[in-house]
């Protein structure tokens, strides 16, 4: 017996959203230690330059995953509504995606003081998460 076409389609989802869940705890990871020496002593922080982040892409992986979807706050004045003044308010894995893909040059330089191949390592893990992204919208719009 064959299954029924949007159970088949619900399960391509969910395998493509528990990649990007996996991939993303790489990402996490390896950059941890580099943002937790610059980010903290930036003086032009990024985070108070941008305002919401999220996009469609990063609601259907939340949504996918049965997190407690994307997080909604109001704003107060300039910057991303979710930083605070001990820095990022959400999970790592709960905020945008655009906040673990963008890598300023100090935190680039940083990185390969740490280990000179991690910057391009992390710029190939990010080059499949949008790829992984990408196949997320287009199962989701089949479903
Ligand atoms: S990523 Fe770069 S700009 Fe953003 S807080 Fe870290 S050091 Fe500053
Ligand atoms: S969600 Fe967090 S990490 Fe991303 S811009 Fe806002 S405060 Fe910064």
């Amino acid at each position: 017996m064959h299954p029924e076409p949007h159970i088949t389609l619900k399960t391509h989802l969910l395998k493509v959203a528990r990649k990007i869940d996996h991939l993303l705890s790489e990402v996490i990871f390896l950059q941890r230690d580099s943002v937790v020496r610059i980010c903290s002593a930036c003086e032009a922080p990024c985070c108070k330059r941008v305002q919401y982040l999220f996009d469609e892409k990063d609601l259907i992986f939340a949504k996918v995953l049965r997190r407690n979807g994307v997080p909604r706050r109001k704003h107060k004045g300039r910057g991303c509504p979710f930083l605070s003044p001990t820095g990022c308010i959400l999970t790592p894995k709960a905020r945008p995606f655009v906040c673990h893909r963008y890598l300023c040059s100090n935190l680039k330089e940083e990185m390969a003081r740490q280990d000179p191949e991690l910057p391009e390592m992390m710029s190939e893990k990010i080059r499949m998460l949008e790829d992984l992204r990408g196949r997320l919208w287009q199962e989701y719009l089949q479903v």
